[in-house]
């Protein structure tokens, strides 16, 4: 049956990124028996200037009505100063939450090709394969009460609360000693139990988890630790499964290791592997418009897509493998470009990437 994907380009360099993912797809579809309908939605700022909201109820219902979502980036400059409850990230966290996504995956993983991109040594970095597990619907950021209130003394005071139940720890938990099972079977979980009872809470419960899971070996990290373990010795992690906020800052820092955010895809799945499939990056508005944006993320979260909500590992490997392949010919964007190498457009990488697909 032909399966369904939602693009959302969003704004800045979303647009131009999800072009070339689309070309990498339309390739799949001719030549390679890939079945999909693919429709297009509006959502953060492109959509506010168009509804007055960056994710209007026509793209909530298109988005429930697919079986995976392909996301550019949301967020700009122009629409820095709108009220927080319209801003364009509220489209993504409401797409997040509306669907039930809680986990995303992240991966860092170093292609040997770009190990000198890093900004640590290669030694430190060559073979680097991690995965992030990051709480994504709960948390701090969704936590209530919330706000900024006026104290008896009339000086402002802000406020949020970070909140986790057992059954969202558990769930999330599942997800990432599985993951584990098909990897090197290591999970670390990273909290800050020593200071919030709230993650002296996760910590219990991943304890507990654990022993559905004899085959993977748990271990616990501070939060401040793992930020440090992760520029110190980041191959001794597998996969690293934490909350909301935590793996918003970590992930990111992965991602540096890695040479360039614009290498990186990520996958935001509910409990039946619909997902929503994205790069790491943001909406990078310095370079939007100028085909300078690095297309390769987007193009990998489609090779995720294909992998964890359409069934289709086969292409999934086949992207990835072209993606290896473009790299080998020395193709590089400005951002993850080295001496030596030959400088390309946004465009120019994606046409590569069809091409290296046979
Ligand atoms: P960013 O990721 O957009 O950009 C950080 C830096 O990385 C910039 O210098 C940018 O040019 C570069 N970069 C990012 N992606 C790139 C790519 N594919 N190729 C080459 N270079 C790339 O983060 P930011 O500057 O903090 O945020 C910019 C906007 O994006 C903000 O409005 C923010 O709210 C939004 N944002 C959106 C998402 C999302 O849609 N998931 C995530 C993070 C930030």
């Amino acid at each position: 049956m032909t399966q369904k994907v939602l693009l959302l380009p969003g704004d800045g360099i979303g647009p131009e990124i999800v072009a070339e993912a689309v070309n990498v797809l339309e390739a799949l579809k001719a030549n390679h028996g890939l079945d999909i309908d693919m429709v297009s939605g509006l959502v953060g700022g492109a959509a506010y200037d168009v509804s007055g909201h960056p994710l209007p109820e026509e793209t909530m219902q298109m988005a429930r009505d697919v079986d995976a979502i392909l996301l550019g980036a949301v967020g700009g400059y122009k629409w820095e100063t709108l009220d927080i409850s319209v801003r364009p990230e509220k489209g993504l966290l409401g797409l997040r939450s509306g669907l039930g996504l809680f986990a995303n995956l992240r991966p860092a993983f170093l292609y040997p090709q770009l190990a000198d991109a890093s900004s640590l040594k290669p030694e430190v970095v060559s073979g680097l394969d991690i995965l992030i597990v990051r709480e994504l619907t709960g948390g701090i950021y969704f936590g209530q009460p919330r706000g900024i209130r006026t104290l008896e003394n009339g000086e402002r005071q802000g406020y949020n609360t970070y909140v986790y139940s057992e059954s969202e720890i558990e769930r999330i938990g599942h997800v990432a000693f599985q993951a584990a099972m098909k990897r090197n079977k290591k999970v670390c979980s990273v909290d800050k139990a020593n200071v919030l009872e709230v993650t002296e809470l996760w910590r219990e419960v991943m304890t507990d988890l654990a022993q559905q899971y004899p085959d993977v070996e748990l271990s616990h990290m501070y939060v401040d630790n793992a930020a440090m373990q992760l520029v110190r010795n980041p191959k001794q992690f597998d996969v690293i499964v934490t909350g909301n906020m935590f793996g918003d800052i970590l992930s990111d820092e992965a991602s540096m290791l890695t040479g360039s955010i614009g290498m990186l895809p990520s996958a935001s799945l509910d409990a039946n592997n619909k997902g929503m499939y994205e790069p790491s990056h943001g909406s990078a508005p310095d370079i939007a418009g100028q085909n300078l944006a690095n297309p390769l993320a987007t193009i990998l979260s489609a090779a995720m897509m294909l992998r964890y909500s359409l069934g289709r590992e086969d292409l999934a490997i086949k992207i990835e493998q072209a993606v290896s392949k473009v790299l080998d010919q020395g193709l590089r964007t400005g951002d993850i470009y080295s001496k030596g190498m030959q400088k390309v457009s946004t465009s120019e990488m994606g046409s590569a990437v069809v091409k290296a697909l046979g």
